[in-house]
């Protein structure tokens, strides 16, 4: 089966920007906590995959979500690596892969880079231990509590554990992102703002949707942050799409950039900077929870919220709780999910995948994850009270709650 490396109250799967926060919210609770991430750094789509945005941070009036998202926007800030865009904080990709090593050295949680999970050592309800794969060959990794931050819900599938999954040709479209430099962002802005048609009809000339995505100047002179590439009837869980997707991605953004530079004011002298290094999947598993979280859930009001995420339905409410049962299968006793494969109906995704509400779910996955390694080794008996002290602790904000004093 392969050596066995370290045992460790928690281990996290996946060092996105759910990663990260479970991970280090985990370690703050006193858990002896491991991260393993399949490239060589962390952040995920927040860094390698060229997101360099955060939304969906707050109800259109106040921050809704604080607690390690806040503390992660603090230290970039610190940095000189954030700006205010309105409502949203746009930052520097490669300080934000900086600090989450720093955060993850302070907290004292190891990190193992390029180190793929591939399966799991399964016994009954509980996993017993993740095996991985990387150049040091076949390594087994053992913890009491796993938390799934794949982002894919990946130990859903090595559990077979249920989920919920799109037909591919339902799914949100997979999109490569990319930077440019040298380029007027100014002229460019006005002039797609004053030809609005003629710019989407370019869009679609070269199978570019203009439903999703944008552009954003990044916080460098002359710069912009490109999310327009659209490769759609993608199944990301399946390598020989992941590649033509990769494939289609790069060309579609020679195509576009050789475009721009012929016909858009601005961008004459426009290079391409990067293309990710990560492809943007938008949606993929989601596990079936002990709560599934469906319309009717939107303004629901729980002694078991154990995060906020934003409102985009019209329910006036600006923000819906997450209750602790999205996050937890009833067939698995210490594995946790959080991001974007949590227990919610496609049609409402949108409202918790962005990096703020995948942060806030993965501050309370850790915690949990926790509690549960130092209490009573079984997820489902968690005790929420104890959980929101602790979120709240450690700066989360969770609105509405009767028994816990904000
Ligand atoms: C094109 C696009 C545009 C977006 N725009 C925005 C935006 O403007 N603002 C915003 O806030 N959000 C945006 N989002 C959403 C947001 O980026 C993601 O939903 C968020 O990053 C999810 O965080 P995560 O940590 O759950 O997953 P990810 O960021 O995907 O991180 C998962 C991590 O797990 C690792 N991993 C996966 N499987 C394994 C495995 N088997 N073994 C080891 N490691 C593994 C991956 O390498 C990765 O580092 C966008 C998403 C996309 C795709």
């Amino acid at each position: 089966m392969g050596i066995t490396t370290g045992e460790y109250d928690v281990i996290v799967l996946g060092g996105g920007p759910t990663g990260v926060s479970a991970a280090i919210s985990a370690a703050k609770t006193g858990a002896r906590t491991a991260i393993v991430e399949r490239y060589g750094y962390l952040g995920g789509q927040a860094t390698g995959g060229l997101v360099i945005l955060l939304v969906g941070l707050t109800n259109g009036k106040e921050r809704i979500i604080k607690g390690f998202c806040e503390e992660t926007i603090n230290r970039l800030t610190e940095l000189g690596a954030t700006r205010d865009v309105g409502r949203h904080v746009l930052f520097d990709p490669e300080s934000m892969k900086y600090v989450f090593d720093l955060m993850i050295e302070e907290n004292n949680v190891t990190p193992y880079y390029h180190t793929f999970v591939s399966g799991v050592i399964k016994e009954e309800n509980r996993v017993s231990g993740v095996i991985t794969e990387s150049k040091s060959g076949t390594r087994v990794f053992k913890a009491k509590m796993f938390v799934d931050a794949t982002g894919d819900g990946d130990l859903a599938k090595y559990c077979e554990l249920p989920f919920d999954i799109e037909q591919v040709e339902n799914r949100l479209p997979v999109t490569l992102g990319f930077r440019v430099g040298g380029i007027d962002t100014a002229s460019m802005s006005k002039f797609i703002r004053e030809n609005r048609e003629f710019y989407q009809n370019l869009l679609n000339k070269h199978g570019i949707s203009t439903k999703m995505g944008g552009w954003v100047p990044t916080m460098h002179s002359y710069e912009a942050w490109f999310n327009i590439s659209t490769i759609e009837n993608i199944d990301i869980t399946d390598a020989n799409d992941l590649t033509k997707a990769e494939i289609i991605g790069r060309r579609q953004i020679q195509h576009i950039i050789k475009a721009f530079r012929e016909v858009i004011p601005g961008f004459e002298q426009g290079y391409l900077i990067d293309t990710a290094s990560q492809i943007g999947v938008r949606d993929s598993r989601r596990i079936r929870g002990m709560y599934h979280f469906t319309q009717k859930d939107v303004t629901r009001t729980s002694d078991d919220v154990i995060a906020l995420a934003p409102d985009y339905t019209d329910s006036g409410r600006g923000f819906v709780q997450v209750p602790y049962g999205c996050l937890v299968s009833k067939e698995s006793e210490n594995v946790i999910f959080a991001g974007r494969c949590i227990s919610v109906e496609h049609k409402l995704l949108d409202m918790f995948r962005e990096i703020p509400c995948c942060m806030a779910t993965g501050q309370a996955a850790g915690i949990a994850a926790a509690y549960a390694a130092g209490r009573t080794g079984n997820l489902h008996t968690v005790d929420i009270k104890a959980v929101h002290e602790t979120l709240l602790s450690q700066g989360a904000k969770l609105s509405h709650l009767l028994h816990v004093k904000t």
